[in-house]
């Protein structure tokens, strides 16, 4: 009975209840009463816990929203699978059973949606923006300096060499620290001409990356380095004009633009 009582109730999310106690019945004498099954049942269901069943939204597994009804929670996955592709994230529906209804808050059908969404647009977005700055299969998450871009790839200046730039220069005071645009491997940590001192990053997959005209080296040949790790610190050192970073990004001994990965 009061189960069923619990069922019936407005909330759609109980599934059963069970009694704390084990109720005990004796034999005694008493002055006449009148009690019915109803007055029993009120007193038991004082002593209560109810159970409900809801249904986690989870992209990558991981438990973002609840809602009331499977339904719902259908109607969300379907709905995402529509506005984003299988390589965002994945989108899923956990069904969970709780005593702590409000401790875990369902929210409405709309309002999950929302969320939801707004997570995997943020998903998205952060993909789209890994992806833009990925070089053969090398990510170029940081950006070496900070600074005013004063000579840009493939330009030819006849006053400061014979040879289309092989990199871009990004002006900054000289000290200023330089870090490792990506994870990798120093190969190279000396002076080399024209570069001056120069880093060379080691990326894998046939990429590298060069920092040159240094006023000190930190990062030494063979170290394992990850991105934003300061490397060297800005000079002018070998065949410059001024405090600037010379960074350069080669595929297979070739330079390329990096300003893309920049
Ligand atoms: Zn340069």
């Amino acid at each position: 009975m009061i189960n069923s009582k619990v069922l019936t109730s407005s909330n759609p999310c109980a599934v059963f209840t069970t009694l704390n106690v084990e109720p005990t019945y004796e034999l005694k004498l008493s002055s006449r009463k009148q009690t019915d099954e109803d007055e029993i049942i009120n007193i038991l269901s004082q002593n209560t816990t109810t159970t409900y069943k809801v249904y986690a939204i989870t992209i990558n597994n991981e438990t973002k929203t609840y809602v009331n009804t499977l339904e719902e929670a259908e109607n969300i996955v379907e709905e995402m699978k529509n506005e984003y592709s299988e390589d965002v994230a994945t989108v899923g529906i956990l069904e969970q059973y709780t005593q702590n209804l409000d401790d875990i808050g369902t929210v409405e059908l709309a309002t999950a949606k929302a969320s939801i969404n707004t997570d995997l647009e943020e998903i998205k977005e952060e993909k789209e923006e890994i992806e833009e700055s990925t070089f053969h299969g090398v990510y170029f998450s940081v950006r070496p300096i900070e600074g005013k871009i004063t000579s840009r790839y493939g330009v030819v200046e006849s006053s400061i060499r014979d040879h289309a730039h092989g990199g871009m220069d990004i002006a900054a005071p000289r000290g200023t620290d330089i870090k490792a645009a990506a994870d990798g491997r120093v190969s190279y940590s000396g002076w080399m001409s024209g570069y001056g001192y120069l880093i060379i990053i080691d990326h894998g997959n046939g990429v590298q990356s060069y920092y040159g005209h240094c006023s000190k080296l930190y990062a030494k040949k063979g170290q394992e380095v990850t991105a934003g790790d300061v490397i060297a610190a800005v000079g002018s050192t070998g065949n410059s004009t001024g405090n600037h970073l010379h960074f350069e990004i080669r595929l297979n001994g070739s330079s390329v633009n990096p300003e893309a990965y920049y």
